[in-house]
């Protein structure tokens, strides 16, 4: 049985999946809190691919042009599908107590579909 508990909110149970910029990608589905990934309980295997994984975020936008890269669309799907693998992944260590929520990204979509008004 694996005790973890929200610092912020007391939840012990619902996290999601998010990829963001700069920060470890998991979260409290409470409270929003950002998760710190080396004092949760998985292992570590897991864990770099996770930080690995959240480090391809955003691979899709080229910063200097601040437009989708070729393919963008595509690497945005390729990187939801992995984040759904993760999220299983997840789950499957921690147990049936907790519940592991992905929630896709959607800049590439975003910028998509800004581009193509
Ligand atoms: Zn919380």
């Amino acid at each position: 049985m694996i005790n973890w508990k929200c610092e912020n909110c007391g939840n012990n149970s619902k996290l999601k999946l998010e990829a963001e910029f700069a920060v470890d990608p998991i979260w409290c589905e409470d409270c929003g809190s950002a998760i710190d990934l080396y004092t949760f309980p998985l292992t570590s295997s897991l864990k770099e691919d996770l930080l690995k994984w959240g480090n391809d975020y955003g691979k899709w936008i080229d910063f200097e042009t601040d437009s989708l890269v070729i393919n963008g669309i595509e690497l945005e799907e390729e990187f939801n599908k992995n984040g759904n693998k993760l999220a299983e992944r997840i789950k499957g260590e921690l147990g049936e107590k907790f519940t592991v929520t992905y929630s896709p990204s959607t800049s590439a979509s975003m910028y998509y579909n800004y581009n193509n008004l």
